[in-house]
């Protein structure tokens, strides 16, 4: 098989309390590479297995296999930094039903060995920066976050920011939102209180919308800049790289939750974009496996979402996805069909 620039993990958690309370079973197994999944109405059948870069198990803190926040991040995230390094955008993305883990294993928890990826990404990127010996190599470091809810984009680091932001393409540089907020951050805690003020600016924001964010995309992006100064010819060059880091919108499907009105509509926008996202990927995936160059098949242009990673998704970079999963049987349906969305991916 062709190496594909897409790495594909998928992550199974604990039980929570409703799954613990209502005696769930669990219908996942993993071994290795392979995940396994058991239909709980059909015990007889035999588990649909399914193989990705890593299985994570990460159900049952006792078990000698479960896999901590620092292991997915030495597996993905540093692996993803390194690329950004040599110069390549790069992109990680966090997809399952709401409650599956997305942002526990993007964001995690303040308490220690509970990080998820972005801080600790963050945390590796000024570490190694810092430790740059070279004195003709200098770095910047930006940040902005935004929301994608319904087609729209909010900035999340200019509250102030009432109305949606609009979208443009720019000739060289490709689509990009107006007026975004850019900060330019020097070390991590600069960047731990904006993510923090950004992330309580979307919980208002939906709190106010009478949503949830489990409804949106949160897209975090660090845009790297490694500056060169060359001593002998005098010439200054600069290697610049995105990093995008997006906690996606909950993938359960709209007619599950009866939906109607506004939330049907919610409902399909966000489908809307989930699947363009997996279509785009999976266009990429083949374009790398067939080694065909047909750029113009791939409909990023289908949803805001996938326009705006356009360069983080195609041609000069690398992307990553990790797909949640709950263990238990009161979710399989979902879970299979995150299953399938992960391995369409690969
Ligand atoms: P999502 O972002 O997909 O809606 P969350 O990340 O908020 O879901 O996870 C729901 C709950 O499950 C949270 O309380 C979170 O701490 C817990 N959780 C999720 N994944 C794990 C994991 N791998 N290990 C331990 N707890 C987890």
């Amino acid at each position: 098989m062709a190496s594909s620039s897409v790495k594909v993990a998928v992550r199974v958690r604990p039980f929570n309390n409703r799954e613990t309370n209502c005696g769930a079973k669990c219908v996942i197994q993993m071994q290795d590479k392979s995940t396994c999944i058991a239909n709980p109405k059909q015990p007889k059948d035999t588990p649909k297995s399914f193989t990705f870069d890593y299985s994570y198990w990460s159900h049952s803190t006792e078990d000698p296999s479960f896999t901590s926040q620092r292991q997915v991040y030495l597996d993905i995230g540093e692996e993803m930094l390194l690329h950004a390094f040599e110069g390549y955008n790069v992109c990680i993305f966090a997809y399952g039903q709401t409650g599956a883990g997305k942002s526990y294993t993007m964001m995690g928890k303040q308490e220690p060995n509970q990080q998820g990826i972005i801080p600790q990404l963050c945390e590796d990127l000024f570490r190694r920066t810092a430790e740059n010996t070279d004195p003709d190599l200098s770095f910047s470091v930006e940040v902005s976050y935004m929301e994608i809810y319904c087609e729209r984009v909010r900035d999340l680091l200019n509250p102030k920011c009432r109305g949606p932001l609009r979208v443009r393409e720019h000739p060289i540089m490709g689509p990009y939102v107006e007026d975004l907020s850019k900060m330019a951050v020097t070390d991590y805690s600069d960047i731990a209180d904006l993510m923090d003020c950004g992330n309580k600016a979307r919980t208002v924001a939906a709190t106010n919308m009478n949503e949830t964010s489990s409804r949106s995309h949160a897209v975090f992006t660090i845009l790297f800049t490694q500056h060169r100064h060359d001593q002998m010819t005098n010439l200054d060059t600069e290697k610049v790289s995105k990093i995008s880091l997006v906690d996606l919108a909950g993938s359960e499907r709209a007619d599950s939750s009866g939906a109607k009105g506004m939330r049907l509509k919610e409902g399909a926008n966000i489908n809307k974009s989930l699947t363009t996202l997996g279509k785009v990927i999976s266009a990429l995936a083949d374009m790398q496996s067939t080694k065909k160059r047909k750029s113009d098949f791939i409909p990023y242009r289908d949803s805001v979402l996938t326009w705006l990673l356009r360069e983080n998704l195609g041609g000069n970079s690398r992307t990553a996805m990790i797909a949640a999963l709950s263990p238990a049987d009161i979710n399989y349906e979902e879970t299979l069909s995150t299953l399938r969305y992960a391995d369409r991916a690969k």
